[in-house]
């Protein structure tokens, strides 16, 4: 079992980063599921963790812990750490570069103007950089690119039978936060049969906090309405003798994914901030090819509705998937889908000509 106290190192009282594992409330190592069963029950933790966010013990309850550790099982050691980093507001800020800077004591101490100058935001907006604020950032040097993830996010909801109406609330919802930090949405949604689920789900996540939902931690209410969609489509398709739902589709498959989904979109929109404030370095041979193979993937999933149904299942993964392979798979799958893309021209070309030739005889 996980020992679950934590040191402090020498600067600043963050704890140091090997003991992310006791604040992720999922140990980086072993069985992730026993020691979120641990964590949920350990009194000092809930503690730490209400404290660090402003939380009462209810609002820790609302979040779906189960599906952030079935998401966080899922992936690799490396990125769990950059995982912790980003849901413990441990990533590298302007602010956490003041604090660094004041705790110093210097033969000659700074000025105010200096301080302030060390905590900019890299993408230069003109405010002081602290923990959520590239997501939201007015300077984003790449809009496209947040537009991309949303859309990337509402293409796999459709996929996966999610149901009909969180879609455009959860679409509009994370928008309208990524556009200023905050949600100014008064909801005026169309009635249905699960509107008091919404509407509680809504009031939850505000609860919790907006910018929580780009760390994966979601309310629970979303998870609930979801299972409810997936009890009704698997009755109608009973009902209809048609063939059965998948059998990995339930709202904590549905939850973990698109705590999945929303996760790497904001890892995606750090690395944003990240290329800017480090935009006049040069960069390793590994990472100008990485660059080079997002460039065209982004072309490739962008130009999507040129491809034949029958080759979906090459742009069945999503694209903020996709983006977090290493390079030698974007490079593989770069040159797969051109081939396809160049083989669908070549028979366009065939058929129409023999179109032509019919109409001549
Ligand atoms: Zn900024």
């Amino acid at each position: 079992m996980p020992q679950y106290g934590y040191s402090t190192n020498n600067d600043d009282s963050l704890p140091v980063i090997q003991d992310c594992s006791n604040y992720q409330l999922i140990g980086l190592t072993s069985n992730v599921k026993e020691e979120i069963k641990y964590a949920m029950n350990y009194t000092p933790l809930q503690t730490y963790v209400c404290q660090k966010n402003n939380w009462t013990p209810d609002t820790f309850q609302l979040t779906d812990w189960s599906s952030f550790a079935r998401y966080f099982k899922s992936i690799p050691m490396a990125k769990r750490i950059k995982v912790s980093k980003l849901i413990h507001d441990w990533q590298n800020t302007g602010a956490q570069k003041e604090r660094f800077a004041r705790s110093h004591n210097r033969k000659e101490p700074w000025n105010e103007d200096e301080y302030q100058a060390i905590s900019q935001c890299p993408m230069q907006c003109g405010e002081s950089e602290i923990p959520p604020h590239y997501l939201y950032c007015k300077n984003n040097l790449k809009p496209d690119e947040t537009t991309r993830c949303i859309r990337s996010i509402e293409r796999w909801m459709k996929k996966s039978g999610t149901h009909k109406p969180l879609i455009p609330i959860l679409i509009k919802a994370m928008t309208n936060w990524l556009a200023n930090g905050k949600l100014t949405i008064k909801w005026k949604f169309a009635h249905d049969e699960d509107h008091e689920g919404i509407t509680q789900a809504l009031t939850e996540q505000q609860q919790i906090g907006w910018h929580h939902f780009f760390k994966g931690r979601i309310s629970k209410t979303w998870t609930e309405i979801q299972q409810r969609e997936y009890s009704r489509q698997s009755q109608h398709r009973i009902d209809t003798n048609d063939v059965p739902l998948p059998k990995h589709y339930s709202s904590n498959w549905w939850a973990a994914n698109l705590i999945k989904q929303v996760v790497f979109m904001s890892l995606n929109l750090r690395q944003i901030r990240n290329d800017a404030l480090h935009s006049d370095k040069v960069m390793n041979e590994y990472n100008t090819q990485h660059r080079s193979l997002l460039t065209q993937v982004v072309t490739w999933y962008d130009r999507m509705h040129e491809f034949e149904n029958e080759d979906s299942k090459y742009l069945h993964r999503p694209y903020l998937e996709r983006i977090t392979d290493p390079n030698h798979s974007l490079q593989a799958w770069c040159i797969s889908i051109e081939r396809i893309h160049t083989m669908n021209a070549h028979i366009r070309e065939i058929t129409n000509a023999r179109d032509i030739r019919s109409s001549f005889t």
